[in-house]
């Protein structure tokens, strides 16, 4: 299939999704809205404008990102000029989740086109509302033979997934990245996952609490807790306990009011089946604030989980919800203890002022990335890359990493002909004294 690949067309398309998206945005926000009652603020910070960011980064950066790259050449290939040439892999497919369903499918979307790919992007089929209005802005965006839309469920996806690729990136569960990886394995093609797992976040006794806890019920509790690399349980030094719990409580009153499910600010769970899934997870707990839900509404309040058994359904996998447990700790061995108990997380937290502690425990595990003294922000520094390890996920993206992720990195070296070095040449008689002085050398 024809399209164009030259950095002009990539640069005026993309230009083009810009107006676009602009043009839509208090479209994409009721649309948000109607899928899941995402906040209008939420709507703004985390995927419109967010999604417009990136773009525009992406647009001034594409020239930079895309020249070959002149690297040191090695003295072994005197003389020579050695460059990466970044190289689109052709085909790319990106598969969506529901949770942020306009970032998630759309700064994808924008990377593989502006490293030169033709895209066709499967949006979730859980956001109907976002799914078709992001069809709607690819369609008047991009040549059908550039950047595709195919909405649907699991039919369309296997159907998809059946297909050979030059790419795939896909973000969602775990179980699914593991038929996207099988499915990929067929023809060897390489893949981005951006998966879950369960985040720990630890709080010793140094920390400022409430400030812990304030920034922790933003992060755990923004897009009522559906968030990747929302902290899924704390785990806090024993004696700070209660306080800790008193400014939870407080922090996400004043968040929110004391009616919650009146609050514009708290998002619902995105369908019964979900709701259904939480809900059994607190349904044999204590609850120390929360618990109230309301199965038609698809509300479940924030709530807070006092130590549950770390054999309990909340604790066996990813919450993915408004509910937190809160587990305690008395020695580092206890830490340990609860952390490994889990596969690689997406993200790890922090709250500490003792830097030698937060250092050790940085060391210690291996996570895809977190913050020291906060949650979630780590996702907005476009000079992070973004993604998991193991379990959590293959790859990782954001600002230039993105670019990178969706091209291949062609390396040639150039050779000068005005010299021929004879010392590789056979007959190697007499030369094996002087290669090993050179290579010891070098
Ligand atoms: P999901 O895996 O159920 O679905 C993701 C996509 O895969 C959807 O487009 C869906 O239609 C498709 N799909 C579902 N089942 C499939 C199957 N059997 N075969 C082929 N395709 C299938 O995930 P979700 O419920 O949409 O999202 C929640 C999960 O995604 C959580 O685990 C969360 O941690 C993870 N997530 C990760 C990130 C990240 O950046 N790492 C971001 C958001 C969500």
């Amino acid at each position: 299939m024809e399209y164009k690949t030259d950095i002009g067309y990539r640069k005026e398309t993309l230009k083009k999704l810009l107006h676009n998206i602009k043009k839509s945005e208090d479209l994409i926000a009721k649309a948000l809205y109607d899928d899941f009652k995402k906040p209008e603020f939420e709507a703004v910070l985390t995927e419109t404008n967010y999604v417009i960011s990136d773009l525009k980064n992406t647009i001034k950066n594409i020239q930079k990102w895309a020249k070959p790259k002149r690297v040191f050449p090695s003295l072994l290939n005197f003389p020579s000029t050695d460059r990466i040439y970044k190289e689109p892999y052709g085909n790319v497919l990106v598969i969506a989740p529901w949770n942020y369903p306009f970032q998630l499918a759309l700064c994808p979307l924008i990377a593989a086109v502006a490293a030169g790919n033709r895209v066709v992007l499967k949006p979730s089929e859980l956001t109907p509302h976002t799914s078709a209005i992001i069809a709607k802005i690819i369609e008047k965006t991009f040549h059908i033979n550039h950047v595709e839309v195919f909405e649907g469920g699991l039919d369309v996806s296997n159907k998809l997934l059946a297909q050979r690729w030059d790419y795939i990136f896909f973000t969602g569960s775990v179980s699914v990245g593991k038929i996207v990886a099988k499915a990929a394995a067929e023809n060897l093609t390489p893949v981005t996952l951006e998966l879950g797992g369960k985040n720990p976040c630890i709080i010793d006794e140094t920390s400022d609490l409430r400030l812990a806890a304030k920034r922790i019920v933003w992060g755990k509790f923004i897009n009522a807790g559906q968030t990747c690399i929302a902290p899924d349980y704390i785990l806090i030094q024993k004696n700070m306990k209660v306080n800790f719990i008193t400014f939870m409580i407080e922090e996400i009153i004043k968040a929110y009011g004391k009616k919650i499910d009146k609050s514009p600010d708290f998002a619902r769970i995105i369908n019964t089946k979900n709701w259904l899934r939480l809900m059994a997870m607190i349904e044999s707990e204590t609850i120390i604030f929360g618990g109230e839900n309301d199965a038609n509404k698809l509300y479940i309040a924030p709530t807070i989980l006092d130590e549950p058994s770390l054999e309990s359904l909340v604790m066996k996998e990813e919450i993915f919800g408004p509910i937190l447990p809160i587990l305690t700790y008395e020695s580092e061995n206890d830490i340990h203890n609860v952390v490994k108990r889990y596969e690689k997380p997406l993200a790890f937290y922090i709250f500490s002022e003792n830097n030698s502690f937060a250092k050790k425990l940085i060391a210690a595990y291996s996570f895809g990335g977190g913050c020291i003294n906060d949650t979630v922000v780590h996702f907005s520094n476009k000079r992070l890359p973004f993604g998991g390890v193991g379990h959590s996920g293959i790859g990782a993206y954001h600002g230039q990493f993105s670019f990178d992720t969706f091209s291949h990195h062609k390396a040639v070296v150039k050779k000068g002909n005005w010299i021929d070095l004879p010392m590789r040449y056979a007959p190697y008689k007499d030369k094996l004294a002087s290669i090993k002085r050179i290579l010891d050398w070098l």
